[in-house]
């Protein structure tokens, strides 16, 4: 594995490479990063996985500097899954020189994540843009985990770049929580409380694919939720798989969840 810090290095180590996987990540790695790792080394012919925590796309000072990192442990652990390259850039490689363009959302893309967290996709977007622009990479692999991401990420990248953006199922705990490097800030007892949670809406979802014209089972079910594990709901509700519209029918659609769990922001989609 090459560990590499400064573009002008992976500029060089990557003259030659064609069919590349890119797996961006932010750090604090757990076994949903490592399936997505997996994929790109089944499916491509190297492997790079970057580790970069973004701060454009934290909406507040404290949420980026408490943002779980262990890089040591990463490194060795990427060591171990034999990846082709590591890219772990600097703010200022990242940031320092080249302005790309201000990324702006459509209004009809501030929906869910995009209408909580003001700039934070904007953020996700232009990152992506310029690690895609260095990078070059034939596929980028994305977790199904965040799905609006996913989609706005490779709307966008599509569109500029002939990378493909593709994306791989969400990896749970055992308790049916989906991993997330924010699990990391949550007690056991927490951790358990959002495995029971993620098990309820998996039930809400079989729910409203059987009465799928049923408005108040949403209401119920976000009732019962804070009622019963004190949480706060941001958001939790029913999108078309295809286009994120409100237009939904019984086979092609998610439901997306955001809440906070004592004080920690968790987001899943069923
Ligand atoms: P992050 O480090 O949180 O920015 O995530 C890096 C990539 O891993 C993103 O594409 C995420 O969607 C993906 N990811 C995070 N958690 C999971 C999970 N539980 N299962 C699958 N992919 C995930």
């Amino acid at each position: 594995m090459k560990l590499i810090r400064k573009i002008v290095d992976l500029n060089k180590a990557l003259a030659q490479e064609k069919g590349l996987g890119f797996v961006p990540t932010m750090g604090g790695l757990h076994k949903g990063h490592v399936s997505l790792i997996n994929i790109s080394k089944k499916r491509c012919k190297k492997t790079l996985v970057s580790i970069f925590v973004n701060p454009s796309q934290f909406n507040s000072k404290k949420d980026y500097k408490t943002y779980p990192r262990n890089l040591n442990k990463d490194i060795k652990l990427l060591k171990k899954l034999k990846i082709d390259y590591l890219f772990i850039p600097s703010v200022d490689q990242i940031y320092g020189k080249k302005k790309l363009n201000k990324i702006l959302l459509k209004k009809s893309q501030k929906i869910l994540c995009a209408k909580f967290r003001k700039g934070h996709f904007e953020g996700v977007i232009d990152v992506l843009d310029r690690l895609t622009n260095i990078i070059r990479p034939k596929i980028i692999w994305m977790g199904e985990k965040d799905y609006q991401q996913f989609f706005l990420v490779r709307n966008f990248i599509e569109k500029k770049y002939k990378t493909k953006v593709n994306v791989c199922k969400t990896i749970r705990d055992s308790n049916k929580a989906a991993l997330s490097t924010r699990n990391f800030l949550l007690n056991a007892h927490n951790l358990k409380i959002a495995g029971t949670i993620a098990g309820e809406l998996f039930k809400l979802k079989k729910l409203i694919k059987k009465n799928i014209k049923d408005k108040n089972l949403i209401k119920k079910a976000s009732h019962n939720l804070i009622k019963k594990f004190n949480i706060k709901i941001e958001y939790l509700e029913c999108r078309n798989l295809i286009n994120l519209s409100k237009k939904i029918k019984k086979h092609n659609f998610k439901l997306f969840v955001a809440y906070y769990l004592s004080g920690i922001r968790l987001i899943d989609n069923f």
